[in-house]
């Protein structure tokens, strides 16, 4: 968040914005689930320019051991940012904002596993950024939920995930990232829509309290959209596995 330059207009005078969205319209999101063979559970998500993997393991014993439940298991998740997703070189390695990142992450995903079905476990959810374009801890934490449920971990609902914010003292849903540099402000929004329950909260920047009811609002109805984008991927990819089920036991049967 900060001072827009006097030459950028985050929005024109037909009330659309620098990509051409309306202030209520999110940016294209397209979900993949179960791209990688050796995770348990995966997905990839891009979402305007963000390009996100998640990949899950476990339930699996936990380490460092001092850190098991003996009634839960702990979901631990490590968000990072490729070096090259960026344009300028990100510096590897974790940092502040990645330690905050993932604490968020795993409390949001704590509240919908089922955790006490698995005590001493752990639950691990990787999310590598490999393109950033703001919003990617959303894009991360969308990405988690449909990774988990991929891993076949029992959950109360996925988790969707969306930003409002406000630009040139309107409203707007899914910043992109001129926006998040020269908005007013941001706030993250984690949703689940079995329960109604926010799950992730944060504001950066000011709202008057209607301004934060009305970016809050645009948020839940977009986290219900994305809810509907998440369940399609992994209805794709139930369907593509009993597929090669069936393409399999086929080609046995051929092969006898
Ligand atoms: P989010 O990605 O969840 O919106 P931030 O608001 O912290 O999180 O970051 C907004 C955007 O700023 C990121 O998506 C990314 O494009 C950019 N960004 C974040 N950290 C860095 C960094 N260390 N170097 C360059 N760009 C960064």
């Amino acid at each position: 968040m900060g001072g827009t330059p006097t030459d950028l207009k985050l929005i024109d005078e037909n009330g659309r914005r620098l990509d051409g969205r309306r202030p209520d319209e999110m940016r294209p999101l397209r979900i993949e689930a179960g791209v990688l063979k050796r995770a348990d559970g995966s997905a990839y998500v891009e979402w305007g320019l963000n390009k996100v993997m998640a990949a899950v393991y476990g339930p699996r014993e936990c380490h460092p051991r001092h850190l098991q439940n003996t009634e839960r298991a702990l979901v631990q998740c490590r968000y990072n940012m490729a070096s090259f997703s960026v344009d300028d070189r990100k510096r590897p390695g974790p940092d502040r904002r990645s330690h905050e990142i993932s604490k968020i992450i795993s409390e949001a995903l704590t509240h919908v596993v089922f955790t006490e079905y698995f005590p001493r476990t752990s639950i691990d959810v990787y999310i590598e950024v490999l393109q950033a374009n703001a919003g990617t801890r959303c894009a991360g934490l969308t990405a988690a939920s449909v990774a988990l449920a991929d891993a076949g971990v029992p959950m109360r609902d996925l988790v969707a995930s969306c930003a409002a914010g406000k630009v040139s003292d309107t409203v707007v849903l899914d910043l992109g990232k001129e926006e998040d540099n020269f908005g007013q402000a941001d706030i993250p929004v984690g949703y689940v829509p079995r329960t109604g329950e926010i799950v992730l909260l944060q504001m950066d920047g000011d709202l008057t309290h209607e301004e934060f009811d009305k970016g809050l609002h645009m948020a839940v109805e977009a986290c219900k959209k994305i809810s509907d984008i998440q369940r399609d991927a992994l209805k794709r990819r139930y369907s593509a596995r009993t597929q090669d089920t069936e393409i399999d036991s086929t080609e046995r049967s051929e092969a006898v």
